[in-house]
């Protein structure tokens, strides 16, 4: 989309439509409750119904004709302004695609509004006529959003002081405090061991899941050696790789260490994720590998696994909330689907990158790169991530 809009009006070659179809499409372009902006191939708006007018609190006229990103500005959730190039409307130009987004309008008035918008060009034989801005005011989604996880936070908070007291007795009475025990009572009390460990990881995985949401974890960042933090993960899962007979490595590249600028708390989280998924998911006596990389400005990690692998159609939703692929949970039925959720999350906080490959039987690696040095300002309000 050129950056200035050409002073003609757009002829487009549209094909002739009668009057009574011409009547339907007004009224439906108008009693829709969803706002609705119409442009014509430079981003001037062409057309606007009530619902749109209604949500950014202007008048038709004071709409019709204007250049819609100069006259409506988006903001990001965190309040900065968007780039032309970052609008939803230059995207859809520029790749001749819907573009999808949540950001947020700022009204006539000054006040900003939460928008989910979906953006489609209008092509003919490939070229962009103009495109048409469907949008809705997600203020209730939000906080019903917001309640939902103040309720998950409140709920997970609630459940840990009975567990702790659950595991602090089992300890002791494992411990023998209580009187000696035999083998078959020493299983049992360790099964209930395990199972309340568990409990803990998921309430503390769910904790850290509603306040990455909410954006309430503080970063606090610092020098932090990625190839100690590596060997540290290593160590903390040695056992477990152990049981199943998986070799687990930590191969570094860079001979003198490679330091990055970032919050030591979360990448151990990151990692500890991905290396005990890669475990979890290798069949016996197989392999794990870490990898710690320079490139460029980017530190890389790699964990790299010989296990069953991600099925290519299960590929593109594995980042997703409770996502399991099934060749998984025919063989591992414990798991949840949030880790790897959480570890987008985080890394998106820490602004990093996370990704993978994999291929079905042979294996997979997962890899996330963080600036050796914060690109952009991190979030440093709120409170620590929740340790498991
Ligand atoms: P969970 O491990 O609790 O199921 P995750 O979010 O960590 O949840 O992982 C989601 C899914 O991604 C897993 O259930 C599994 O199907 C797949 N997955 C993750 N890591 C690997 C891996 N290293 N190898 C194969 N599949 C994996």
């Amino acid at each position: 989309m050129p950056s200035k809009p050409a002073p003609r009006p757009t002829q487009t070659a549209a094909a002739p439509i009668d009057r009574g179809s011409q009547v339907e499409i007004e009224a439906l372009f108008n009693s829709i409750g969803d706002g609705i902006i119409s442009t014509d191939e430079f981003g001037r708006i062409t057309k606007i119904n009530p619902a749109a007018l209604s949500i950014l609190g202007y008048k038709e006229q004071e709409l019709k004709g204007e250049w819609f990103p100069n006259l409506i500005t988006a903001v990001t959730p965190e309040g900065t302004p968007l780039n032309l190039i970052d609008r939803p409307i230059t995207k859809a130009f520029l790749t001749g695609k819907p573009i999808s987004d949540k950001l947020l309008y700022i009204r006539k008035n000054g006040k900003p509004i939460p928008v989910s918008v979906t953006v489609s060009p209008i092509l003919v034989k490939g070229k962009p006529l103009g495109a048409i801005e469907v949008f809705r005011d997600i203020t209730l989604e939000q906080e019903v959003d917001r309640m939902k996880s103040e309720f998950i936070s409140l709920a997970s908070h609630q459940l840990r002081t009975p567990l702790s007291a659950i595991k602090t007795y089992t300890h002791m009475l494992y411990e023998g405090y209580m009187g000696d025990l035999n083998e078959s009572q020493k299983n049992s009390l360790n099964t209930v061991i395990n199972a309340s460990n568990r409990m803990n990881e998921l309430i503390s995985t769910l904790l850290n899941i509603t306040r990455m949401e909410s954006g309430t974890i503080a970063i606090t960042p610092k020098p932090v050696r990625l190839d100690v933090l590596a060997d540290d993960v290593g160590k903390e899962l040695a056992l477990m790789a152990a049981t199943k007979g998986i070799k687990l490595t930590v191969r570094r590249r860079p001979k003198e260490g490679l330091t990055v600028v970032t919050d030591s708390l979360i990448v151990k989280e990151v990692m500890s994720n991905l290396v005990s998924n890669a475990i979890k998911y290798t069949p016996e006596k197989g392999t794990v590998d870490i990898y710690v990389r320079e490139q460029k400005d980017d530190a890389v990690v790699e964990v790299r696994d010989s296990g069953w692998g991600i099925p290519k159609f299960s590929q593109d939703q594995i980042f997703s909330k409770f996502f399991r692929a099934h060749n998984i949970v025919k063989r591992e039925t414990t798991g949840t689907g949030l880790g790897l959720y959480l570890v987008r999350g985080l890394i998106d906080a820490l602004g990093g990158t996370v990704w993978f490959k994999s291929q079905e039987g042979k294996g997979t690696s997962f890899y996330f790169s963080l600036p050796k040095k914060p690109r952009k300002p991190l979030r440093t309000e709120g409170a620590p991530l929740k340790d498991v």
